[in-house]
């Protein structure tokens, strides 16, 4: 027969309860931090606002998604836009880029910061695809990282856009709106992916940060955050919301 277990076994059994005790916050204030239910809640508007949002950077296959990212790193996306849309009709294989060269690529790419760095990558992650991936992109994040240039928010977004793997993709936007929402009080993006693959209900976690940085970009901009208009406003944790 089986021994029936006391209050106390029965309670140390369960999963600790998520503490929703407020922690310090800049000022020295206390805020609550968010609940389960709160962050469903969240994605559920998101999701209902915007069911498929897209990553707002052209491409037209896995490599050209890949250079645009590896291009946008201190660029907006519309700029890095801008110089590839030429660039993209007629190179979208790494062989195609090696033929065309770092002196041509620059000249496509000359209006985006960094160009000189970037054409560099580009090219020498041309050679490295065709040398060791057989001129593929690799579905695998830790292959992706070893290529020049790319780093774990190009892994991240590779990942996720080309494979449709639940990768949170940390940039400034995210890392702002998460810290201001409540949903991380992590400084670094490491800190906050491993906060938002924690807490993003499964069922979100493909369009997650798709949404936190649409929303970053449009509403909760940095400088003045439009929280009059904002859809999650009496979820969010910010104190110093704007009128
Ligand atoms: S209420 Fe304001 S601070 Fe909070 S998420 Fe919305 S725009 Fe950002």
């Amino acid at each position: 027969m089986s021994k029936r277990l006391s209050a106390d076994e029965r309670s140390a059994a369960l999963p600790a309860p998520r503490s929703h005790a407020p922690r310090a916050t800049r000022g020295g204030a206390r805020r609550r931090g968010l609940s389960s239910a709160e962050i469903q809640e969240i994605f559920r508007r998101f999701a209902a606002a915007n069911p498929e949002p897209k990553g707002e950077l052209e491409h037209t296959n896995p490599f050209t998604l890949l250079v645009a990212v590896v291009l946008s790193a201190q660029a907006t996306d519309a700029g890095v836009n801008k110089a590839t849309r030429a660039l993209f009709r007629k190179v979208d294989t790494p062989q195609k880029m090696l033929a065309l060269g770092e002196d041509a690529l620059r000249e496509h790419i000359k209006s985006i910061g960094l160009y000189r760095a970037k054409a560099k990558n580009v090219i020498l992650l041309s050679e490295k695809l065709i040398r060791e991936f057989g001129g593929e992109i690799p579905a695998d994040r830790d292959a992706l990282e070893t290529l020049p240039g790319v780093g774990r928010k190009t892994a991240n977004v590779v990942m996720n856009i080309a494979f449709g793997a639940p990768t949170m993709a940390v940039d400034t936007h995210v890392l702002r709106v998460s810290n201001r929402i409540g949903l991380s009080e992590g400084k670094t993006p490491l800190a906050v992916e491993a906060d938002l693959l924690a807490k993003v209900p499964p069922e979100y976690g493909l369009h997650a940060h798709h949404w936190l940085i649409l929303h970053g970009r449009y509403v909760c901009k940095a400088r003045r955050p439009a929280c009059p208009a904002c859809l999650i406003r009496d979820i969010c944790r910010f104190p110093d919301k704007t009128l």
